[in-house]
């Protein structure tokens, strides 16, 4: 347990709060009438720019630099229109330049990967700091990089969680230096022993703002989201969601494991060992129910949690000889995995063959088929959804995947899996 004799608080925005100037102009609102004392705002990258700079590496790595930067500018047209719609003057071109030229430097492709993307947090978290000292916060703009110390698994980053707190004593400083400091910072982006800019893996940030909690022994941590708190169910697939007004960590764990997209899956786990409590709050309307996740011992929640992952596949395996899979081929499969940076969702075996099913990422599948080699058979089936029910009965599960195949299923008292196949008529 680290020393928590303060109230810092760390915010974490996402995207979507960051997305143009007005939803930059809302944070500051809501920073307003929720901040009292010192803050670490945590920050994304601004809407989809992490999609889009994804692409512009996909040109990097096949056309070249030239054709990266033309592919470039419609990103830096849009943060430079914001900056603009804000009445802030930061030189945006040249973060996502630089950030270009140091990504066309790199042999690696997931370092040039992790170079690039940051560009993305980099800017997003000046044109907030820069906005939030024009409204007259105490703003401060610091580099994650500096406590987010990572390994070199470029694209996801491990952090030592053990080393946290001591590599935040600077932002524990700056913290105290005056009553209302906000400091802001980028989620998702680490540094690795090398120097090189590192990620956490997508929506890294939730993990970050949990991380950056831990460093400066945080009172709570805030992620404000476009939903009501934690439903049920995703209001997008299931209708009549509930908020979960508390919900014990092991149980969000649970959650987010099982593909919940509301919390990335790493971030419980440092706030459950610190003893941080975490809300989950709805920046569209203040006045919406909410979450808090802490330490609830034994309690579950009144009504069933459904996850549905609509896009998984299943890959299925076994040796080439049609012998057993033994414990041996177990250790091939399981040191293939970890190398291809796979996340597998739910595994089951029998004498011959081992089933894998994962949200279908092609580039990792292929990477890891082509890494099994010539000693195994593989067979994959794509567009499967995999649902999941926690704390519900047999008969909900029944009435959700009527008219679906049910391809595989797995059960234990509080929870209830099927991979389902669309029935094609
Ligand atoms: N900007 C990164 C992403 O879109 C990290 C995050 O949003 O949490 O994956
Ligand atoms: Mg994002």
């Amino acid at each position: 347990m680290q020393i928590k004799n303060h109230h810092f608080v760390v915010h974490k925005f996402g995207g979507a709060s960051v997305k143009n100037s007005e939803a930059v102009r809302n944070v500051g609102t809501l920073l307003n009438q929720n901040i009292q004392g010192s803050a670490v705002v945590v920050v994304s990258a601004m809407g989809k720019t992490t999609n889009e700079l994804e692409n512009v590496l996909g040109v990097l790595n096949k056309e070249g630099v030239v054709s990266a930067q033309a592919q470039m500018n419609s990103i830096i047209d849009a943060h430079e229109a914001i900056a603009r719609e804000l009445g802030i003057n930061i030189d945006l071109r040249l973060i996502f330049e630089s950030a270009l030229k140091t990504a066309n430097e790199l042999a690696d492709e997931d370092a040039r990967y992790d170079a690039l993307v940051a560009a993305g947090e980099d800017a997003s978290t000046r044109v907030l700091s820069g906005y939030l000292k024009t409204k007259n916060f105490e703003a401060m703009w610091s580099d994650a990089r500096d406590v987010i110390l990572t390994d070199t698994k470029h694209r996801s980053a491990r952090v030592n969680e053990r080393k946290i707190y001591e590599n935040g004593a600077g932002l524990r400083t700056s913290l105290s230096e005056m009553p209302n400091r906000i400091i802001v910072t980028q989620g998702f982006i680490g540094r690795c022993p090398a120097g090189r800019t590192t990620t956490l893996g997508r929506e890294g940030s939730d993990y970050s703002a949990a991380l950056l909690a831990c460093a400066i022994g945080a009172k709570e941590v805030v992620i404000w989201k476009d939903v009501p708190g934690m439903l049920n169910a995703d209001p997008r697939v299931f209708e009549h969601t509930e908020t979960i007004k508390e919900l014990d960590y092991g149980e969000a764990l649970e959650l987010s494991y099982y593909g919940a997209s509301v919390i990335h899956p790493r971030t419980i786990k440092p706030l459950q060992n610190e003893g941080i409590p975490l809300f989950v709050k709805s920046f569209v309307d203040l006045n919406a129910p909410q979450t808090r996740i802490a330490s609830y011992p034994g309690k579950v929640p009144g009504i069933p949690m459904y996850i549905s992952r609509p896009n998984v596949s299943l890959l299925s395996l076994g040796p080439a000889d049609n012998s057993f899979v033994g414990e041996d081929h177990l250790s091939t499969l399981f040191a293939r995995l970890n190398k291809s940076g796979i996340h597998v969702r739910m595994m089951q075996n029998s004498a011959v063959q081992f089933d894998l099913v994962f949200e279908e990422d092609s580039e990792r599948r292929h990477r890891f088929v082509e890494g099994l080699g010539e000693g195994f058979w593989t067979k994959t089936e794509k567009g499967l959804e995999l649902l999941t029910m926690r704390h519900g009965n047999a008969e909900l599960m029944d009435q959700l995947t009527a008219g679906k195949e049910i391809v595989m299923e797995q059960k234990n008292p509080s929870t209830h899996r099927r991979l389902l196949r669309a029935i094609k008529v």
